[in-house]
């Protein structure tokens, strides 16, 4: 009997007449720089704001190109980028994989070790990086000093790289067109490690022919929907799951691209996007969090700001709410580095046009899933679980531009891979009759008391509705009768006062007893991973004994 996911491979069919002609990067850069030679890349640079057109840039990606050949680069080795969201790194973004090497955007925020480990991991050759970081590489270096590795620092640095090049003396002279090889489109044309929630930072090797194929599906007008017209300011780092794709689909489509730099800040955010009248951003929660803030305080909008795209952690009700009223339209979406990243987007569907209070729900759900993804849910003993919007199961995902192992990583691979390349996302959901996805939980991070399920994000999102919190983390605690119960960590905002008393009393009428957590506890601010997701083992770890110690 045919099943939803049969794997048989059909004999005896004829070829067809269409080109084989690969898929890659090359093909986004040549019609990018054809079709749309005068929108702009606008990046911050120093102090500076630099503009080029996309025919300027596509010189520059073939000076480079140059360059990498005369440093000795060849096809299939790692080149490193350390680097913030600017205009030099998107030119290696196209650069490096045009020749047939592989770009590795390295974390800049992960710690010195885990640097010095992916380096080493990835074997790469040369790392790239932005002057303003050159005291983290440097750290990371002093950890493996004997690699041979090259070094080349972009922008002024204000103490150099012993011995390292310089970007632009680099580029100077370099004849200012290339000739492309063409290049296997299952060959790797990016590298990224995952960022590490748990255990060592696992690799993900993109291919040409994935990174293209996750660039037309983010462009779909009902997933991202970027369009010629956006000018698109990737607040979501290009060290982090290639900024979701937004440098193939934002070039793409011709959209102009705008960089920010290291100003993440809500100030330097809002700055941009006034500046260079941006209409489509995206990035993770905290940072729209911040911008929120700022703009409910200085009672200012951002009138050309049509479209957020936020994910990579849980987007709370609050915040979309909050957004919609100061006229942002925000869009809620869900990935993993395992899947280039996109997964889910939430977009209306029409079957919802006459139930505005399903559409009210619905919305603030991860998504419905991107027509490259195939998907299943499970139960702990591997059954699928009905897409009921009840019935709660283990996310399994494969796809044209999900991994079916990780670089040079048994283990890790067994661990999450079957051997038919569904991949475990450790993420527990539900899937409504429309298809709107929704997270309960990692699996790793449900809380177990007394026998029932509590979902840690479920109370967050709760939490993040009390006017005073401006951040809440829950977690699992070890509980002598309980086995475990849920504790938060809150962060007031500033100028707020409130204090656990008046948190759990607040909680009453919205969660149930069993679901409250035991404690409330006020901190500076919430440890995060390298890309700001709540890092809640550090949390679990530093209050495990909060109901041993009490007894
Ligand atoms: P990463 O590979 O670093 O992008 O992390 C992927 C994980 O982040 C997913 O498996 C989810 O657990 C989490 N995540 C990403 N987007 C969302 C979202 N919109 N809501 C909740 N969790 C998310």
């Amino acid at each position: 009997m045919a099943t939803l996911f049969s794997s048989e491979v059909l004999g005896g069919t004829l070829p067809s007449t269409m080109s084989d002609q690969p898929l890659g990067i090359r093909a986004i850069f040549e019609h990018a720089v054809r079709a749309h030679p005068r929108k702009e890349i606008v990046s911050r640079d120093g102090a500076a704001v630099v503009r080029f057109t996309y025919a300027a840039f596509g010189r520059r990606v073939a000076q480079l190109a140059h360059a990498l050949r005369a440093l000795g680069v060849r096809p299939g080795d790692r080149v490193a980028s350390f680097a913030w969201n600017g205009h030099r790194h998107l030119e290696l973004y196209y650069a490096v994989p045009m020749i047939g090497a592989v770009l590795h955007t390295v974390n800049i925020r992960l710690f010195p070790d885990q640097v010095a480990y992916i380096l080493d991991h990835a074997g790469d050759r040369i790392v790239f990086y932005d002057a303003s970081l050159t005291k983290a590489v440097k750290a990371a270096h002093a950890l493996a000093p004997e690699s041979g590795r090259m070094f080349v620092t972009m922008g002024a640095a204000v103490e150099p790289f012993d011995g390292a090049l310089d970007y632009e003396t680099l580029l100077a002279g370099e004849p200012e067109t290339y000739d492309w090889p063409e290049i296997d489109e299952r060959a790797a044309a990016l590298l990224c490690y995952t960022s590490a929630t748990t255990g060592d930072p696992k690799g993900v090797l993109f291919s040409h022919r994935s990174t293209y194929i996750h660039a037309l599906a983010i462009c779909l007008p009902d997933a991202m929907g970027i369009r010629e017209r956006d000018r698109l300011l990737p607040i979501v780092p290009m060290f982090h799951v290639n900024a979701w794709g937004a440098p193939f689909g934002g070039l793409l489509t011709g959209a102009d691209f705008i960089l920010p730099m290291e100003r993440l800040d809500p100030a330097g955010v809002i700055e941009l996007c006034e500046q260079e009248q941006v209409t489509f951003s995206a990035g993770v929660p905290t940072v729209w969090m911040a911008v929120r803030d700022v703009l409910k305080a200085q009672g200012k909008k951002l009138p050309a700001l049509r479209k957020l795209i936020i994910g990579g952690s849980a987007l709370p009700p609050a915040l979309l709410d909050d957004l919609e009223a100061l006229g942002i339209e925000a869009v809620h979406a869900w990935g993993m580095t395992e899947m280039s990243p996109i997964g889910t987007v939430n977009t209306y569907l029409s079957e919802l046009d006459d139930k505005p209070e399903l559409q009210k729900r619905e919305r603030y759900k991860q998504g419905v899933f991107s027509p490259i993804v195939q998907w299943r849910l499970i139960d702990e003993l591997g059954n699928d679980v009905p897409a009921d919007g009840v019935s709660r199961g283990e996310l399994l995902v494969r796809g044209f531009a999900v991994a079916k192992q990780y670089y040079d990583n048994a283990d890790a691979t067994e661990l999450a891979f079957e051997p038919d390349g569904w991949f475990h996302t450790g993420d527990v959901c539900t899937v409504d009759e429309y298809g709107y996805m929704e997270i309960v939980d990692r699996v790793k991070d449900f809380i177990k008391s007394g026998g029932e399920w509590i979902s840690s994000v479920e109370v967050e999102n709760t939490l993040m509705g009390h006017p005073s919190l401006k951040e809440a983390c829950v977690f699992g605690v070890p509980h002598p009768k309980w086995q475990e119960r849920p504790v938060a960590a809150v962060v007031l905002r500033e100028t707020h006062d409130a204090d656990e008393a008046a948190i759990l009393a607040w909680l009453t009428d919205k969660l149930a007893k069993w679901q409250t957590p035991d404690r409330i506890i006020f901190i500076e601010a919430i440890p995060r991973t390298g890309v700001g997701k709540f890092l809640k083992r550090e949390l679990r770890e530093r209050y495990k004994t909060l109901f041993t110690d009490a007894g």
